[in-house]
């Protein structure tokens, strides 16, 4: 289980918030649902502030959840959890209510649940949206959680402000959870932006794939596989950035290829100008072909071609690679003909092409994963999950390396 490290960072901050709170309460509370609802409040907290750490786009991070989107799916579901802790602890404070006054305590704990319940509620319905309003949307969080440090710290009748292990954690994790917040919102789209160029070649690969050449003015040192984050400084286009892995260049120049998917992907296939200028911040990933194992499975799907092409446009005849391409209809089947020279030119490299419009959907029923082969797989997130659990289940010590296009 490679994200061993990842699952660690959450399960010790929840332990140890479990202790501190725990201890605290039996020896400041006499009320049993008066500590309970004490102690639920700071796993809350802990959860608030792991999901602003895991959104700092740390890439020690990345790698300990093995892949930013499979960081991504803990955020999601610590943010429930911590969701239904907060429901938990409303309904044990409303069981020891003794007034129905109205004040600072009551509103700043009911507003910080409403905001919440509202973003989430979002984050969880709102699939139109585009990913633009939706990351405005949740910047919102920040004033959640001060908002909830503020009940918190009113509310307790444990005191926080005065020095004990507990006030320690609370205020370190909070300060932590803070300036990743703050780093993220205010900072770091303008101090993680460091590489930049301009767009030096516009090639319409199919009636919705685009391949767009960059000539940086330093180089980037990426490995074949990994992605970026980039920003288009073109009138009239989103500003948010957008990832996207590398699909080839030597670094001083770099090619992306995206499909349709939304307005921005729109945006440039329609109307992307030479010469206009680009932000590049990175880098990402851990589809890292060159240090697998010399035998390797490859699983493709659609634009999920991306990371593998960009390890293609070089040979490597050492590797035994048996490479299955999934795509819906002739069009959607972009560098076929690349891939097919690759094949020629290299005679330990295999490829099986599926295209869905005409034959049944790719199925590994019956393949015999070894344990000296190791897996990549891009494409739809469906999909890839599908033949992963797949894989896993018929073979214990898969050694699977997987990304879906997708972070929310
Ligand atoms: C690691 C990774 C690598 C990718 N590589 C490629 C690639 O090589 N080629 C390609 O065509 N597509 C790639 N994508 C998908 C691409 O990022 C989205 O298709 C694109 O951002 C959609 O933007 P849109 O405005 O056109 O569509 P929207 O309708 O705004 O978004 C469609 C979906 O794309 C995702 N998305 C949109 N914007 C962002 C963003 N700023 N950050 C994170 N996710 C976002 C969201 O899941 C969203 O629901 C990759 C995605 C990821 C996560």
């Amino acid at each position: 289980m490679k994200n061993i490290k990842g699952i660690s960072l959450i399960v010790v901050t929840t332990l140890v918030s479990f202790l501190l709170w725990f201890f605290a309460a039996q020896s400041e509370l006499v009320d049993s649902v008066d500590r309970a609802r004490h102690v639920v409040a700071g796993l809350a907290l802990n959860g608030f502030f792991l999901n602003f750490l895991l959104a700092a786009r740390n890439k020690t991070l990345e790698k300990w959840f093995n892949g930013l989107d499979k960081l991504y799916v803990h955020h999601k579901f610590i943010a429930l959890g911590t969701l239904a802790l907060l429901f938990v602890h409303v309904v044990l404070s409303d069981q020891l209510k003794t007034t129905e006054e109205i004040n600072i305590r009551v509103v700043t704990g009911g507003l910080a649940m409403f905001l919440l319940v509202v973003l989430i509620g979002i984050t969880l319905f709102a699939k139109k949206m585009t990913y633009e309003k939706w990351r405005v949307t949740h910047r919102i969080m920040l004033p959640i959680y001060i908002i909830a440090l503020i009940h918190v710290n009113l509310s307790s009748h444990i005191p926080l402000l005065q020095f004990s292990l507990l006030s320690i954690w609370v205020g370190l994790t909070a300060l932590i959870g803070i300036m990743s917040a703050i780093y993220v919102i205010f900072f770091y789209q303008k101090s993680g932006f460091n590489y930049k160029g301009n767009v030096t070649k516009i090639t319409r690969l199919s009636p919705n794939v685009l391949e767009w050449e960059i000539t940086l003015t330093e180089p980037i040192k990426f490995l074949k596989g990994q992605f970026i984050f980039i920003k288009v400084f073109q009138k009239g286009f989103e500003t948010a950035p957008h990832p996207f892995s590398i699909s080839g260049g030597d670094g001083k120049k770099i090619t992306l290829t995206t499909k349709i998917s939304g307005d921005f992907t729109k945006q440039l296939y329609d109307s992307l100008e030479l010469n206009t200028q680009v932000a590049l911040e990175g880098l990402y990933g851990l589809m890292d072909f060159s240090h697998g194992k010399k035998k390797q499975l490859w699983v493709a799907g659609g634009i999920g071609i991306t990371p593998f092409i960009a390890y293609l446009r070089e040979d490597h005849p050492d590797q035994q690679i048996d490479m299955y391409y999934s795509y819906n209809g002739p069009d959607a089947g972009i560098y076929k003909e690349a891939i097919e020279e690759y094949q020629k030119r290299n005679k330990s490299f295999q490829v099986h092409f599926i295209d869905t419009s005409v034959e049944p959907f790719l199925s590994f029923e019956g393949y015999t994963l070894t344990d000296d082969t190791d897996v990549f797989m891009c494409g739809p997130e469906k999909m890839i999950k599908g033949y992963a659990a797949y894989f896993r289940k018929n073979n214990r010590n898969a050694n699977i390396t997987y990304e879906a296009f997708k972070l929310r």
